[in-house]
């Protein structure tokens, strides 16, 4: 330990996605050093917030407030589209009712008041937002109707968010160690004095007076997944960064830390059946617009109970508890040029029948006896007399039928009809850290551990069950903002009482 690297800072973020380096540059601009410590070699940066598109949700009043986040949007953009409005009061009521009212109302309330100005301040550090055309609108009578509060995206994506991000940071002078794994933290009575990590496989030890922790949940981890949410997780495909393994909750529960939130919960879609982990392009959202079986050819899910957006995040756990841990979506020629760009990859996993009873012999793994009657007893479900609108929840419903589909139930008797087999693809989890609306990280004893700061995947309370699409990188966001601030608050008083200690 005598020959130990050392490094001093004012702040150590621990992490460099989304969430890490909005805490580094809010931390950076009010006037701290900055170290971020990266677990992952600098060509996989960012996390989990590379692999997104970007998409992120907001409250905003309409058109006015989006100009001061897109100050490109030209007058046909608004001209051709419908942007709607979404309030803060809707963003916290779709908050409330995702988790069924689970969610914890101070961080809630937080998350979807400040998530304007946050959008807002990141395009002021070089994030550049679009509106989602296309994914989250589509075209009615000329004009882009959006719909799910959901509307703009980053530049480039999760990627384009991530560059802007470090590209801003290092700007401010923020520096980033690669290959940087955070193992402990140091810590003593008063609080938490800065961080060990493995350097390229050397222990290191960096001094600090406030560590922020933003290392993400630990969806990558089979072993921790199984503990805490249950038998077969380990089977689930994992999606994302491989990197987002634990250790930043670990560290901090092993300080006496309080776990907060829903352990036993995670973000998990519908995917490719046969993608390897970490693939990109893996999940297939467009169930809405069909139906999704199991292997006794049953449905299990109501696929139109709300607009994508607020039903994917829970069916890949729905998915998992099919026998076999599959499923296949069917759709026919009526809907077939509304599915989403990720079903025109050539990886897909995807058969083509012109008939229902060819189709059922296609169906991998799917009993064809019980497939063709849920396709009867389906098809005679459908109201038709209620039309089909793919841009509002239209009420077209299946009666009578055990599992009722809501909206969107489109008869399937148009060949050719397309199938894509899906299995359960984990996206990130929701249990982590205790944070009071300063972000300081609570112990058992509902205090503030002195000195430690969380945000994004890793802290618990917001999500249970459920998400609705684009929280998580505005959860981060939010939240990674008010760390870095208040970080750099908490070191301005301490230096100043000991600067005062001095003179006297
Ligand atoms: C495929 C996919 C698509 C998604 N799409 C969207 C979307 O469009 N909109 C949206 O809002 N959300 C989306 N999400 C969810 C979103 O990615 C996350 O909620 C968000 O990015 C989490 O941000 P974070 O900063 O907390 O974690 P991350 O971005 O995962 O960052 C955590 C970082 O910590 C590092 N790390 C881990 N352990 C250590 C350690 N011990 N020491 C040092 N560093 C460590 C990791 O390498 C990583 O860089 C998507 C997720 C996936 C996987």
């Amino acid at each position: 330990m005598s020959n130990m690297k050392k490094y001093e800072t004012d702040i150590v973020v621990v992490g460099a996605g989304n969430a890490a380096m909005c805490a580094a540059i809010a931390a950076s601009e009010n006037g701290a050093r900055v170290i971020v410590l990266e677990k992952a070699p600098e060509s996989e940066k960012g996390g989990n917030s590379t692999y997104t598109h970007g998409s992120i949700r907001f409250a905003y009043n309409g058109v006015e407030d989006l100009k001061q986040i897109m100050p490109d949007l030209s007058p046909e953009d608004i001209e051709t589209s419908d942007f709607g409005t979404y309030t803060e009061d809707e963003f916290y009521e779709d908050m409330c009712r995702i988790t069924n009212y689970r969610t914890d109302p101070e961080l809630a309330s937080i998350l979807t008041s400040e998530s304007f100005e946050t959008v807002k301040w990141l395009q002021t550090h070089k994030v550049r937002w679009v509106p989602i055309y296309g994914r989250q609108a589509f075209k009615v009578d000329g004009k882009f109707k959006f719909w799910g509060g959901m509307i703009v995206e980053s530049v480039g994506g999760g990627p384009g968010l991530v560059g802007a991000l470090h590209e801003e940071a290092a700007h401010l002078g923020v520096q980033v160690l690669f290959n940087a794994m955070a193992t402990e933290l140091i810590h003593d009575d008063l609080g938490v004095k800065g961080v060990i990590f493995k350097h390229n496989g050397i222990t290191t030890e960096i001094h600090a007076k406030a560590v922020i922790l933003a290392s993400g949940g630990f969806h990558a981890n089979p072993e921790m997944r199984t503990r805490y949410l249950g038998p077969n997780w380990d089977l689930a495909h994992t999606r994302g960064s491989r990197y987002n393994t634990g250790e930043g909750i670990q560290m901090a529960l092993n300080i006496g830390a309080v776990s907060c939130g829903n352990w036993s919960g995670c973000h998990s879609v519908g995917g490719d059946r046969y993608l390897p982990d970490f693939s990109e392009g893996f999940q297939k959202l467009s169930y809405p617009f069909g139906i999704i079986v199991n292997a006794e050819g049953k449905r299990f899910v109501d696929e139109g109970a709300d607009f994508r957006n607020y039903t994917y995040a829970k069916y890949g756990r729905q998915i998992l508890e099919q026998p076999g841990q599959f499923a296949w979506q069917i759709f026919d020629q009526k809907v077939t040029h509304l599915l989403r760009e990720e079903y025109k990859s050539r990886t897909v996993t995807k058969v083509k029948a012109n008939t229902l009873e060819e189709l059922a012999e296609k169906l991998e793994g799917v009993d064809p006896v019980g497939f063709l009657h849920t396709m009867k007893e389906y098809n005679a479900a459908v109201r038709k007399d209620i039309p089909f609108n793919p841009n509002i929840k239209d009420g077209r419903y299946t009666e009578g039928l055990a599992v009722r589909k809501s909206n969107w139930a489109n008869t399937l008797d148009q060949g050719p009809f397309e199938a894509y087999a899906v299995t359960c693809g984990i996206t990130f989890t929701f249990g982590g850290l205790k944070i009071n609306n300063k972000t300081e990280v609570q112990n058992v004893l509902s205090q503030s551990i002195p000195g430690l700061y969380a945000a994004g995947e890793l802290v618990g309370g917001l999500f249970y069950f459920n998400y609705p699409g684009g929280a998580g990188l505005v959860a981060g966001s939010v939240f990674g903002k008010i760390a870095g601030e208040n970080a750099a608050r908490f070191i301005k008083k301490n230096d100043l009482i000991l600067d005062i200690l001095d003179k006297n």
